[in-house]
């Protein structure tokens, strides 16, 4: 049985905290519950070599949001509510031995709820019962998870390069799958890149990066060699809040459908948002002074990941058939004139300078994804759209809310009125 010892937080000082301790690295396994499919198959094996039993969470339906529904209480965001609610289905599953078992979470340590969810989670297994489950947190601003699960500096540097690896599959694989003329092409791309690179993670830290960057020429072109239609769809960008963003449980397959009527999903990276996130260290010194030192850490890093995402940039323009991202330094400067970068709860500037990219690069059919109880992302998300629309008239943005109670017919509804807009205006 785990030590149970008083929570970190003075707000959670009443929640028991379960640690997970070196000896379970043997006999449990940390359920991760998913969000970015390609990203995470590829963090998951970084976990895995440093010794870590792990398994991704796939499951998918209504009772998910029921369970969150039951573990916590009803005005807590949604993100929150599906995260919770697939650890408290996968434990109800009986699939699993609770007293084997951890939970990983991600946090991103900003100011709103996102930084409450390992509390919230810990409240809902106390409740019913399990707290001695541990739960660890990978917090990109304070590393916590207890004596036997350690966020090192050598997994986060894999990590980062998962996620810009990543990026570079998950763009490529979504201007080929709505194009294949054989079903099935694109996802066997896909798969065989994700193992190559998963043996690029099974050497040396400090030798993936080099690794994964000499694979870029021969993804590119392995994705080129897909025969496709030439066919002209609508395209469309999908921004919002990083969860419902991303994730299809979160999002009811959102990619899917779109790709079911026709158009083509244009996904912003993950990078943009870890670099956001490293960014605002910098942007805070500047607003509101504090420590210099940690400034010029955020600094050094910034410029370190902003090269790592150019590699990748240059490697699909060199190919010369896809459209390449654009570099962090110019999406943080298309916030100007929109909104001030000293913005930063949930996505923040991110989400309206995302919206303007994506219009600047010929994306103007958008949907922005709201989950229910968030407040920070209705205001740069939803908020900012009638601004974006004034100064760029052509933009064709819906804004789509999910919640548990939301019709995910009326979701769609919205979306085919979006996209009857955007075939009006390309048959002219
Ligand atoms: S960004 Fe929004 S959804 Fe995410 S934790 Fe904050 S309030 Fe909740």
């Amino acid at each position: 049985m785990p030590n149970l010892k008083p929570a970190a937080n003075p707000a959670a000082s009443r929640i028991p905290v379960a640690e997970f301790t070196p000896e379970m690295k043997e006999t449990h396994t940390i359920l991760i519950p998913m969000m970015l499919p390609i990203h995470f198959e590829l963090i998951e094996k970084v976990l895995q070599n440093e010794g870590y039993k792990t398994e991704l969470l796939r499951t998918e339906g209504s009772r998910i949001a029921e369970e969150g529904l039951k573990s916590v209480h009803n005005d807590t965001c949604y993100p929150a509510l599906l995260v919770i609610g697939q650890m408290m289905d996968a434990l109800h599953s009986g699939r699993y031995d609770p007293h084997k078992i951890a939970f990983l979470i991600t946090q991103t340590g900003g100011g709103c709820r996102a930084s409450n969810y390992i509390y919230l989670l810990r409240k809902a297994l106390v409740k019913s019962g399990y707290g001695y489950i541990p739960v660890v947190g990978i917090n990109l601003s304070a590393l916590r998870g207890g004596t036997g699960f350690r966020v090192t500096v050598p997994m986060l540097y894999d990590i980062a390069h998962c996620v810009v690896a990543g990026d570079m599959l998950m763009c490529l694989h979504n201007q080929c799958l709505p194009y294949e003329l054989r079903q099935g092409d694109t996802q066997r791309v896909t798969d065989k890149w994700i193992g190559e690179m998963k043996k690029v993670l099974d050497g040396k830290h400090y030798q993936c990066a080099g690794k994964l960057k000499a694979l870029y020429p021969a993804i590119v072109r392995d994705y080129g060699m897909i025969k496709r239609s030439k066919e002209k769809k609508i395209r469309v960008g999908i921004v919002g809040e990083i969860y419902v963003k991303y994730s299809p449980l979160g999002n009811n397959n959102l990619e899917k459908f779109l790709i079911s009527e026709g158009a083509e999903p244009v996904v912003p990276g993950l990078m943009a948002f870890l670099l956001y996130c490293v960014y605002n260290g910098i942007e805070d010194q500047q607003l509101y002074g504090g420590s210099v030192k940690n400034s010029l850490g955020s600094e050094i890093l910034y410029r370190y990941l902003v090269g790592k995402q150019k590699q990748v940039i240059r490697a699909i323009q060199k190919e010369g058939s896809f459209a390449a991202p654009s570099p962090f330094s110019e999406t943080l400067k298309l916030a100007d004139g929109y909104i001030s970068r000293g913005v930063k709860m949930g996505e923040g500037w991110l989400l309206t300078a995302e919206m303007v990219e994506l219009i600047h690069e010929g994306v103007e059919n958008i949907v922005c994804t709201q989950p229910f109880g968030c407040l920070p992302n209705h205001i740069v998300g939803k908020g900012m759209i009638r601004a974006i629309k004034e100064k760029n008239p052509d933009a064709n943005i819906v804004a789509v809310d999910y919640d548990p109670g939301a019709s995910e017919v009326n979701q769609q509804n919205r979306i085919k009125l979006m996209l009857d807009t955007a075939a009006a205006k390309m048959r002219g």
